[in-house]
């Protein structure tokens, strides 16, 4: 965007065009001081605006305005220097500045200079725009400091602190309790620190009226939850009169942001109830009853019952099924995917089958196809690797319609797959496939099929409600009858030799093992070494012809990964040493050790995968994490957990809690999480109050016609456009 000059209004109104386009946050009937550029701003100009944009991506008013402070500064609260221990973390002191001198060579330059207050001496350090800050620090002056006190050669340092010259007493005869904002080292030196955009706040809130701010929640709610009103709190977060306001400032915006979140989810929800259109599924037919009656190689637990009825019930009303399965490893979802399909097929539709990756592609036609196998149903499958004459058969029998099962790899969401009536859409281990590539499918028929996502990975509830709110849910909460609990147990690098001992008695009983080293990328040089030394160090221990060992990784070949694969499954090979490749899906119920090797490397929900896969038949299994001894504490957690628990929800939760929900795989793009002050692990009760409440308000005006409701309807048009909601559609 183009420098603004003050005096030369064309070029203004053309940047207000373009920033009515970028936000769009006009509000119709009158208007809006807030949705003015920040250049107007008193105390901005368009060179910290240009840097106010690119910096913090603030464009207007209201960008500034919801840009609150992580912290408010009570200056009546100042600490000694001789107070701080090992144990402090932040801390606020006031002293006076001596000593400030670069020192280090041309590699390690740093500022120092010494703070003293009467009760001793700190430490003061920067490494980044050195220049600058010397030449805005002066000797003698007293100073109000702030910073995370860290420590150097024992002694306690505070390293780029905030700095601002000390006058005791009030600072402004107005508040105790100044905000700190978020900031940049570029808009530090150019005067923007974070206490300096406080002073831009100021103007601002000065400026707003009750008015600019309308409320936007529903009278009832803001009486029943005793919130403050939307003017107050963003005023009030801002600068409060007390801690007390403070907090009530940000009760009220959590709940405001993850009440509007929750009331779009419902929406589209309820929506999608309403007015979808969908293929309909309403004869149960020849096929789904004789598979049921015939084939069918067990009977099925209470739950994939239930869940069989909630498909067919959706698929059967005409409007289009958008469900997300989850069961936890092992829980029993490919039945469930297949009599599904025999649903769709009995209907006269085509199905397909989605796995993440060509080896559980493989897998699932295999397992498939035998199931089918008296079965007058055709199936195929279609992976990255398929070879070109077989590939155009099975697009041509696709299109042609005599092809009614496709099973395969992101490869069948590629333009040249068309499909001549698709009916569903099964998804499997959801969480790898991006969001695009979901909605790719959509343009495989005509009415939008029916999606099934399903997944093993746990999601936490709170997680569910935000990130997947919009779909229909099913839960598998039963494993099949017969299965232990896998016993897992942490065993340190040392300890490997009686590890291979005890395999070995497994093995001998006529088992078999996975060996797991973490993950080959593509450039990892040294886990591929890593993983061919393992396999070494496993020949040693297991030498040929008494035994045989399978090895899968992500160089090989999907032939070599498929012959080593189907070894391992048919009992050739006793041993598989694999990475994750394997991770989710494979079923290979006479493998009842795993070790994991590396196993400080693996993410919770990752290591719940891999464990899932032994304990699938009807022996006691085992899970050896294999570390070295020194862990972090992340590590040592993680491990602790797995030792502790085999419930697939309580390791999500504990997950989620370890790496926060932007690192939750699957969810990432999805950016429904960005909350700017709710958190959905440590804001679980307020999400589940707003969650009841937009449930309730739906309940009783879905379209939000009512006087009540009339002010949330606007405030909701009006944000329009501003985020992306949708994950499947
Ligand atoms: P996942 O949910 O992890 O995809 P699978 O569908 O691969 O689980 O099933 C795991 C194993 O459990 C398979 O060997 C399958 O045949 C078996 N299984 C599934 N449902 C039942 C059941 N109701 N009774 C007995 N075994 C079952
Ligand atoms: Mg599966």
């Amino acid at each position: 965007m183009g420098k603004i000059y003050a005096g030369d209004s064309k070029i203004k109104i053309d940047n207000c065009f373009q920033l009515f386009l970028l936000k769009n946050f006009i509000i119709p009937g009158y208007p809006n001081i807030l949705s003015n550029p920040i250049e107007y701003l008193k105390g901005v100009g368009p060179q910290r605006a240009d840097l106010l944009k690119k910096e913090l991506g603030i464009f207007t008013f209201n960008d500034l305005l919801l840009h609150f402070p992580y912290r408010h500064i009570d200056k009546t609260k100042i600490s000694l220097i001789s107070d701080i221990n090992f144990q402090t973390e932040y801390i606020q002191v006031a002293g006076v500045l001596f000593n400030i001198e670069v020192t280090g060579d041309k590699r390690s330059r740093r500022l120092t200079a010494q703070l003293k207050d009467k009760s001793g001496f700190l430490e003061l350090t920067w490494f980044q725009g050195i220049a600058w800050v010397q030449k805005m620090l002066q000797a003698g002056q007293p100073y109000l400091v702030y910073g995370k006190v860290s420590y150097f050669q024992s002694r306690p340092q505070i390293i780029h602190p905030e700095m601002e010259i000390f006058t005791s007493g009030k600072q402004d005869g107005k508040n105790f309790l100044d905000p700190v904002y978020p900031t940049t080292e570029k808009l530090r030196s150019r005067g923007l620190s974070g206490r300096q955009i406080g002073k831009l706040t100021q103007v601002l809130t000065g400026m707003l009226r009750e008015k600019d701010i309308p409320e936007n929640l529903p009278g009832s709610i803001i009486q029943q939850l005793k919130l403050a009103g939307r003017y107050t709190a963003l005023k009030q977060i801002h600068f409060p009169p007390s801690m007390a306001a403070y907090d009530d400032a940000v009760k009220r915006l959590k709940f405001e942001e993850l009440f509007i979140a929750q009331l779009r989810m419902n929406m589209l929800l309820s929506n999608r109830h309403r007015f979808s259109k969908g293929v309909v599924f309403d004869k149960v037919g020849g096929l789904f009853n004789t598979f049921y009656k015939d084939h069918l190689p067990f009977a099925l637990t209470g739950a994939q019952k239930r869940v069989i009825k909630e498909i067919r019930s959706d698929t059967a009303k005409g409007r289009q099924m958008n469900r997300l399965l989850q069961g936890d490893v092992g829980s029993g979802k490919t039945i469930v995917a297949l009599l599904t399909m025999l649903l769709a097929i009995d209907n006269g539709y085509q199905a397909c089958l989605m796995a993440p990756t060509e080896i559980l592609a493989r897998q699932h036609f295999a397992t498939i196809g035998s199931l089918l196998k008296k079965m007058p149903v055709t199936a195929g499958l279609l992976t990255g690797s398929a070879k070109s004459a077989g590939r155009k058969k099975i697009l041509k029998e696709l299109s042609e319609g005599s092809l009614q099962i496709l099973i395969g790899t992101h490869a069948v969401i590629e333009e040249a797959v068309q499909f001549k009536n698709l009916g569903i859409v099964i998804i499997d281990e959801q969480h790898r496939f991006g969001v695009a590539q979901r909605a790719k499918l959509w343009e495989k028929g005509e009415t939008p099929p029916h999606v099934l996502v399903m997944t093993a990975t746990p999601i936490p509830r709170t997680l569910a409600m935000t990130a997947y709110g919009d779909l229909d849910y099913s839960v598998i909460d039963e494993l099949p009858p017969g299965r232990q609990p896998v016993t897992t147990v942490h065993r340190l690098e040392s300890q490997r030799s009686r590890v291979m001992d005890f395999l070995k008695a497994e093995i001998d009983k006529g088992r078999q093992a996975y060996i797991i080293f973490p993950l080959i990328e593509e450039s990892d040089k040294l886990d591929y070494e890593n993983l061919m030394q393992g396999y070494e160090t496993v020949k040693g221990y297991f030498p040929e012809p008494k035994y045989w060992i399978s090895m899968v990784h992500g160089r090989q070949s999907a032939d070599q990964k498929e012959l080593n694969m189907k070894r391992f499954v048919e009992g050739d090979t006793q041993i598989m040493v694999s990475t994750t490749v394997i991770e989710v899906g494979v079923n290979v119920p006479n493998a009842t050790v795993m070790v994991i090797e590396s196993a400080e490397k693996f993410g919770l929900s990752q290591l719940h995968q891999l464990r899932g896969r032994v304990g699938r038949g009807a022996d006691k299994s085992y899970c050896i994490l294999l570390s070295g001894s020194k862990l972090g504490n992340d590590a040592r957690e993680r491990i602790r957990i797995m030792t502790s628990t085999g419930n697939g929800f309580e390791i999500a939760e504990k997950d989620l809690e370890l790496r926060g929900p932007g690192d939750i795989e699957g969810t990432r793009q999805s950016g429904v999480l960005n909350f700017r002050l709710a958190s959905i692990v440590n804001d679980r009760p307020l999400l589940e109050v707003a969650r009841n409440m937009a449930v309730a308000v739906l309940d009783n005006d879905p379209d939000l016609v009512s006087a009540e409701n009339l002010q949330l309807k606007e405030y909701l048009n009006e944000q329009k456009g501003n985020v992306i909601w949708s994950k499947i559609s």
